[in-house]
């Protein structure tokens, strides 16, 4: 069975990411949320490089990935589900919950210990937000989540199966909640208490401290309801909030070169325990609340 989803698990995951970005670039060109102020060629040409780097980088750099590990943990019996007697579609549907929250958890901490956040922050710089936004990891990051994610399978030793369906989901999740994309009003409303949306997730780009630290989620809606970190709307509105940080805001600092050494430059502010930011954050929660009414908040 695992040798069957390891030989198939290329061929899923590239039809599944190549289907999903396709459709998403659709969807962005037929119903786009705002308007575009960086040229597409310069962002999608240079996010794109990022995910064939970091792919490369993930796959010299390990020599077994989390489906892999899960294959392994099943035939020599390490981990949770491998010791105890649960029915299938339990281990896969708690492990898929165990692995979201473990997602949610990781990324507070990449907003929370100042090191980490310098490598997040390349996340948060992109200047417009888009499908490819959600591809935008630092290599360096991207190995880290990887050896986060491989201690908590062979911790769980969740079926094989689980984790490719996971992984497969968060990657489409992560196009789709990344998205240039209108949605009516109602829809987003019921969608996201099911999964994150669009409008929620672009909360957590905004140049505003108080907003990039919140909406942590990147799959599941409900650990940010759960445990306080959700903040519904932009307090700007959708149209006219800032989107990105405060410290790289140039065309050049788009290129891949420069999004690479990003880590290196500048202090680590902006991130959840940074002093100024928090301080911000309380004034502009009580500006937020004396300027604007509720009927702007998800314009
Ligand atoms: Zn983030
Ligand atoms: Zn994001």
């Amino acid at each position: 069975m695992s040798d069957t989803i390891l030989a198939a698990e290329p061929t899923i995951r590239i039809i599944a990411f190549l289907s999903v970005l396709a459709a998403m670039a659709l969807w962005e060109v037929a119903a786009p949320r705002r308007r575009r102020d960086i040229p597409r060629v310069i962002r999608w040409t240079n996010n794109l490089a990022l995910v064939v780097l970091d792919t490369a980088i993930l796959r010299l750099t390990f020599p077994i990935l989390a489906v892999g590990l899960a294959a392994m943990a099943e035939d020599r019996g390490w981990g949770l589900f491998n010791n105890i007697e649960a029915p299938v579609w339990v281990a896969i549907v708690v492990s898929m919950l165990l692995l979201d929250l473990a997602i949610y958890l990781q990324h507070v901490m990449f907003h929370a210990v100042p090191g980490l956040w310098r490598l997040h922050r390349m996340h948060h710089a992109d200047l417009d937000f888009d499908a490819t936004t959600g591809l935008r990891f630092h290599p360096v990051e991207i190995l880290i989540s990887m050896g986060i994610k491989l201690a908590v399978v062979a911790t769980l030793g969740p079926p094989a199966v689980a984790v490719l369906l996971f992984e497969v989901t968060l990657n489409a999740t992560a196009l789709f909640n990344h998205a240039n994309i209108e949605l009516p009003r109602p829809v987003d409303r019921i969608l996201r208490w099911i999964v994150v949306t669009p409008d929620m997730h672009r909360v957590h780009h905004s140049v505003d401290p108080s907003e990039t630290n919140s909406n942590f989620g990147f799959n599941l809606p409900w650990w940010d309801r759960l445990l306080g970190t959700y903040v519904a709307q932009p307090k700007k509105g959708h149209k006219s909030m800032e989107i990105g940080i405060k410290q790289f805001r140039t065309r050049r600092d788009l290129w891949l070169d420069r999004m690479l050494i990003q880590p290196l430059r500048g202090p680590a502010s902006g991130g959840a325990l940074d002093a100024a930011s928090q301080q911000m954050r309380s004034s502009s929660v009580s500006s937020g609340q004396t300027k604007l009414g509720n009927d702007q908040i998800d314009q």
